[in-house]
């Protein structure tokens, strides 16, 4: 449960590869939560599930290719690599660091991308728009990978197992006995629900769940009054809630420059969700660039008071769920 404990090969975990919301950040005032944007590993024992492909995933990228090397002495003996790939949405912060996630350039790989359809355009239209020509060298098409694209809706499930082939989507409300079958033979399940809580075509909220265990990921999500009732009810009893936090209390309602329905929650926002979802721990994301160590640190502070043991966390840090 705690962050200190050492990983096993079967755990359930997850690794903050980017926190950081908006744009990347570097400099000394940043140096302990880190300035990639969004990405998050989940590992669930063999199964790599990534959520968002901000800068955070470049690193990801190159620590995959290591594991790839070391997996074989040649090419024909190295484990080709496999991983689902979730978009919350695609916004710039949240695809910018796809085309650089050197995995997508093995040819013996398999990433399946999942996200939701925006303004007309398909999933797959959506997040070719951000590796393509003029404004990247290449298309996403061109990279050597097998690529699995598809638009999910928040009626439907995905089931997957460790090199048992492309994962099953399942409709949620058709497909009851399906749902039953593979709850038996694939160890890990996910689940989205759409929030209207981010402009301009909302968000997807997931949750994947693995040996009894489940993470929630809501980043780039605004509180509502009384807390998000949808979002308190799919993060019940939830083993660890991400959770937008992006504006300080100040920030948000600034006269000057009022952050309300901007797409972005406030740490207490956050915290009223914990709460009433009664999760285990929570975990607060999408820090502002404008938000240097300093004011996380103040924020993370207030949150431990609200919430003892919640936290900021930061780029690279791992969490054994
Ligand atoms: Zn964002
Ligand atoms: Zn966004």
């Amino acid at each position: 449960m705690s962050p200190a404990k050492k990983a096993k090969s079967d755990d359930f975990k997850v690794v903050f590869r980017g926190v950081r919301g908006s744009h990347p950040v570097s400099g000394k005032k940043f140096l302990k939560y880190g300035g990639y944007t969004s990405c998050y590993e989940v590992r669930a024992g063999k199964c790599i599930i990534i959520i968002d492909g901000g800068t955070g995933i470049i690193d990801l990228g190159n620590d995959m290719m290591q594991e790839y090397i070391s997996s074989g002495k040649d090419l024909e003996s190295r484990e080709p690599l496999e991983a689902i790939i979730l978009f919350t949405h695609v916004h710039v912060d949240h695809v910018q660091g796809l085309s650089f996630f050197s995995p997508m350039h093995l040819a013996d790989s398999s990433f399946y991308l999942y996200g939701p359809d925006v303004h007309g355009y398909s999933f797959e239209e959506g997040i070719s728009f951000a590796i393509e020509p003029p404004i990247f060298p290449i298309s996403i098409h061109d990279m050597a990978a097998a690529k699995i694209f598809k638009s999910i809706t928040s009626s439907e499930s995905i089931f997957w197992s460790h090199r048992r082939g492309i994962p099953s989507v399942v409709n949620n409300f058709r497909e009851i006995e399906r749902k039953k079958q593979l709850t038996k033979s694939h160890p890990v399940r996910i689940s989205f629900m759409k929030s209207y809580a981010h402009p301009n075509g909302g968000v997807y909220i997931y949750k994947i769940e693995y040996k009894k265990k489940t993470v929630v990921i809501a980043t780039d999500t605004e509180g509502y009054v009384g807390g998000d009732s949808k979002l308190i009810k799919f993060s019940k009893n939830a083993d660890l809630l991400i959770h937008d936090a992006g504006y300080t209390v100040e920030a948000y309602s600034d006269p000057s420059h009022c952050k309300q329905g901007y797409g972005h929650s406030t740490m207490p926002m956050a915290v009223d969700v914990a709460k009433k979802a009664g999760v285990k721990m929570l975990a607060l994301v999408h820090h502002e660039p404008a938000n240097d160590d300093k004011t996380v640190d103040k924020i993370q502070k207030e949150a431990q008071k609200l919430l003892p043991g919640s936290f900021a966390a930061y780029c690279g840090q791992e969490y054994i769920i």
